[in-house]
């Protein structure tokens, strides 16, 4: 897939910037993965088993305290997908950066499966390749097979429910890796904005970060949004199509030498 001609003089200018900028992160959303055919909980779902169901109400603590087993199956039946997807070359130019540090609002494992370190990722809403014991005084965690997932079990340090390691709705996100994020915002020189229209807090914040110290911020987002409304540059498509043409010949970091 080739950028669209027409945003030649974008890219260039984008191009500059990352030129000029010492420090670069990626700060991703649902749209990297869409390009997989990863659909999102908001997207409309067609399955007729889960169709009925409200995702807000399945993704929440409610949710789970009210019936534990149906919230994992349904998280069962989305794992399934996630098992049948692969990166695109949205996620494989961005793994080629290997000196950048990815901060991602998506649960899914494609970054990884790329080839990026998992260190190096920052998945501030959590990651579907992991439970965690749902009691929060217990740090138990296990490694999950997304194509064998497991039904409703109990923690075996504690006895209490595992759950998806994934923030739902009204939770907080994960505290030591927001901290990381963003204090990695404050020092970055530019800030690669992916395939979210950021509405979402806290996460949205951290653009605000970025453009607090004056750095610079690109967009690639199809669509305009409240992430465009800020950026120096906006690239109007699909992030498989422009990241491979915006990133190539370039070894970025996000962090001083
Ligand atoms: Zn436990």
């Amino acid at each position: 897939m080739n950028p669209d001609p027409a945003l030649e003089p974008a890219l260039a200018r984008a191009r500059d910037i990352l030129a000029q900028s010492p420090r670069v992160a990626a700060f991703s959303g649902a749209g990297l993965s869409a390009e997989s055919g990863l659909a999102t909980f908001r997207d409309p779902d067609t399955d007729a088993l889960w169709s009925r169901f409200d995702p807000t109400e399945l993704a929440s603590l409610e949710g789970f305290e009210a019936n534990p087993g149906r919230v994992i199956d349904w998280y069962n039946w989305r794992r399934s997908k996630y098992a049948a997807v692969a990166p695109n070359a949205a996620h494989r130019a961005l793994a080629a950066q290997t000196r950048m540090i990815q901060i991602t609002q998506n649960v899914d494992h494609l970054l990884e499966q790329a080839g990026v370190a998992a260190e190096r990722i920052y998945h501030l809403h959590g990651n579907m390749l992991y439970d965690r014991c749902h009691n929060r005084n217990c740090d138990h965690h296990e490694r999950v097979d997304l194509d064998k997932p497991r039904q409703l079990r109990n923690c075996p340090r504690c006895g209490d429910y595992l759950r998806p390691a994934v923030v739902w709705f009204g939770e907080s996100l994960p505290r030591e890796t927001w901290v990381q994020a963003e204090r990695l915002c404050r020092e970055l020189d530019c800030l690669l904005v992916i395939g979210t229209s950021a509405t979402v807090y806290p996460a949205a914040g951290l653009i605000d970060v970025v453009r607090q110290r004056q750095s610079r911020v690109i967009v690639i987002d199809p669509n305009p949004g409240a992430a465009s409304d800020v950026a120096d540059v906006h690239l109007a498509g699909p992030a498989a199509a422009l990241l491979p043409a915006l990133l190539e010949g370039f070894d970025l970091a996000s962090t001083a030498r």
